[in-house]
C-alpha cells in the first residue's frame, strides 16, 4: 500500500485505502461507518463478496487486504489468546505481529482510563465482548504500548457468531489511534474557553452602561427609548448567560470546572435554591412548593428536620439547583413546581418536579448531553443553548452523584439528583478538620 486518504460524511466515515502492486493501481478498500447508530449489533450482517477476478488476477487475498487496512485488526479466541494481528495493529502497539499471536490480548493491549488507572481486566471491551456475546465499543480508553507510551484509541470489539449460534468462536476488535482527532477537539474546547472568556468581558460592560441609562436616577430617558434599551439589556443579558454556559461546559468536558468542596448541609441550599425560584415562578402565575421530608424527629413537640450532609461545593449545587428550577418554570405553562428533600442514610435525593409539558421518551437518553434541545414547538420558541443539563450533570457526578429524569408527556417532569450523604459526625469531624469552613449561607 503505497498511500490512503481519510473521507468524512456526515452520516458515514469512509475510509478509502489505495492498493498499489508492481507500482500499479490494483484497486481500492473502501471501508463504511455509520456514524449515528451506535450500536454495532444492529449493523446488518452481509457476506463478504469478492470478485473471482479480482481474487484470480490480482492474487487478492484476505492478508493482502488486512495488510492494507490503516486501523488495527486484532482477532481473539475464547481462550484469551491472539489469533490475528494486522500490520497496522503493530504499528499502533508496537508489537510485531510475530510476537503478539499467541500472547493473551491482556498483555499486548492493555487500557487504562483517562486518570492512568489500569482498566480492570473484567472491564476490558475484548473481555466484555468475549463474556457477553455483544459487539462493545471504547473511544475513552487510552491503550499502553509496548515501550509504555499511552496512545488515545477508539476501539469497535464484535463477537464472530459461534457454530451454535451462541458461544462467540472468537472477537475481532478494530481500532485506530485519535491522538488527531483529541488535540483538534482539546484545540475547539481551549478557542471556545478563551473566545467565551474574552467575550464575557466588554458584554459585562454593555450591560452595565444599559442598567445605567435605565436607572432614572442616572438618566432621563424619552419613553420609546426606554423600551428599546430595555430589550437590549435583556438580550445582553442572555448573551452573558450564554458565554458563561458555553465556558463552564468547556470547562466541564476537560475536568476544569472550579469546585471547593466542604462538607455542607444540603437542606439550607435546597430552601434557597427553592425561595430563591418562587419569585420568578409566581412571576409567570406558578406555585412553587418546597417539601422536606423523611426522618421527621419530635423534640419537646417541635419537628425538627432532617440534617442532610454531603462532601460538595455549594456554589455548584446552587447553579445545578437554579437550572432545574429554571427549566421548571420556563418549560411549565400553568400549574405547580415542588422541589422535594430526601434521603436515607447513605443517600440524599432531591426532587424538582413540574406539571409542565414533559418531555418525549426518546429523547430522555439524550437529554444530558452537550447541545441537546428536545425539537418542538414550544422549545423553539422557548430560548436555551442545551447546556446547562449537560453542566448539571458533570457537576453532580463530580461528587460522585447521579442525575435523571422521569416525565410522562404533557403532563410533566421529575428531575432527581442523589448525592452520598454523609453522616453528622463525619460531616462534624470534616468542618473541624478543614481551617476555613464557612457556612454555605455565607457563600454566595
Ligand atoms: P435549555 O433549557 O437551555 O435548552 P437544558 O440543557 O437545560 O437546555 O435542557 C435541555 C432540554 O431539555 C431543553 O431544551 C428542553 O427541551 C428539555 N427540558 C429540560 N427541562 C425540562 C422540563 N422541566 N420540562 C420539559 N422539558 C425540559
Amino acid at each position: 500500500m503505497r498511500g490512503s486518504d481519510l473521507f468524512f460524511s456526515r452520516r458515514q466515515q469512509i475510509i478509502i485505502a489505495l492498493l498499489v502492486s508492481d507500482k500499479s493501481l490494483v484497486g481500492l478498500i473502501v471501508l463504511f461507518k455509520r456514524k449515528k447508530d451506535n450500536d454495532p449489533d444492529k449493523a446488518p450482517a452481509k457476506n463478504v463478496a469478492v470478485s473471482n477476478k479480482l481474487t484470480k488476477d490480482q492474487g487478492l487475498s484476505s492478508e493482502f487486504i488486512l495488510g492494507a487496512i490503516e486501523d488495527g485488526v486484532v482477532m481473539v479466541g475464547p481462550d484469551n489468546i491472539i489469533h490475528l494481528f494486522n500490520p497496522a495493529a503493530g504499528q499502533i502497539t508496537g508489537w510485531p505481529a510475530s510476537d503478539a499471536v499467541g500472547l493473551e490480548f491482556h498483555s499486548v493491549l492493555p487500557l487504562v482510563d483517562e486518570h492512568g488507572t489500569a482498566i480492570a481486566p473484567a472491564l476490558h471491551a475484548f473481555a466484555r465482548a468475549l463474556a457477553g456475546g455483544k459487539g462493545v465499543r471504547d473511544s475513552k480508553s487510552l491503550l499502553q504500548t509496548r515501550s509504555g507510551k499511552l496512545v488515545p484509541i477508539s476501539l469497535i470489539v464484535s463477537p464472530m457468531a459461534g457454530s451454535d449460534n451462541h458461544a462467540p468462536s472468537g472477537v475481532v476488535g478494530v481500532f485506530r489511534d485519535i491522538t488527531t482527532e483529541k488535540q483538534e477537539e482539546a484545540r475547539r474546547s481551549e478557542f471556545v474557553s478563551t473566545a467565551s472568556h474574552e467575550m464575557r468581558t466588554p458584554i459585562a460592560a454593555i450591560e452595565g452602561y444599559l442598567s445605567l441609562a435605565l436607572n432614572p436616577k442616572v438618566a432621563q430617558v424619552d419613553p420609546h427609548a426606554k423600551s428599546y434599551l430595555e430589550k437590549a439589556h435583556a438580550a445582553t443579558q442572555h448573551l452573558g448567560e450564554l458565554f458563561q454556559d458555553l465556558l463552564t461546559s468547556s470547562k466541564a468536558e476537560d475536568g476544569r470546572i472550579a469546585s471547593y468542596p466542604t462538607a455542607v448541609e444540603v437542606g439550607e441550599i435546597v430552601a434557597q435554591a427553592a425561595e430563591l425560584g418562587r419569585f420568578n415562578a409566581q412571576k409567570k402565575g406558578l406555585q412553587l412548593k418546597y417539601q422536606v421530608s423523611s426522618n421527621k424527629e419530635v423534640a419537646g413537640g417541635k419537628v425538627i428536620r432532617p440534617l442532610f450532609y454531603a462532601f460538595i461545593d455549594p456554589n455548584r449545587l446552587r447553579e445545578v439547583l437554579q437550572n432545574l428550577i429554571d427549566n421548571a418554570i420556563k418549560y411549565t405553562p400553568e400549574g405547580s413546581i415542588t422541589v422535594a428533600l430526601t434521603g436515607d442514610n447513605s443517600v440524599i435525593q432531591i426532587q424538582v418536579q413540574d406539571t409542565g409539558t414533559g418531555i418525549p421518551e426518546e429523547d430522555i437518553s439524550h437529554l444530558f448531553q452537550k447541545f441537546y434541545r428536545v425539537d418542538s414547538s414550544l422549545t423553539r420558541t422557548i430560548g436555551g443553548t442545551g447546556l446547562g443539563l449537560y453542566i448539571s450533570r458533570k457537576i453532580v457526578e463530580m461528587y460522585n452523584g447521579h442525575i435523571w429524569v422521569e416525565s410522562t408527556l404533557g403532563k410533566g417532569s421529575t428531575f432527581f439528583i442523589n448525592l452520598p450523604r454523609l453522616s453528622a459526625e463525619q460531616a462534624l469531624s470534616m468542618q473541624k478538620n478543614q481551617a476555613n469552613v464557612v457556612s454555605p449561607l455565607e457563600q454566595h
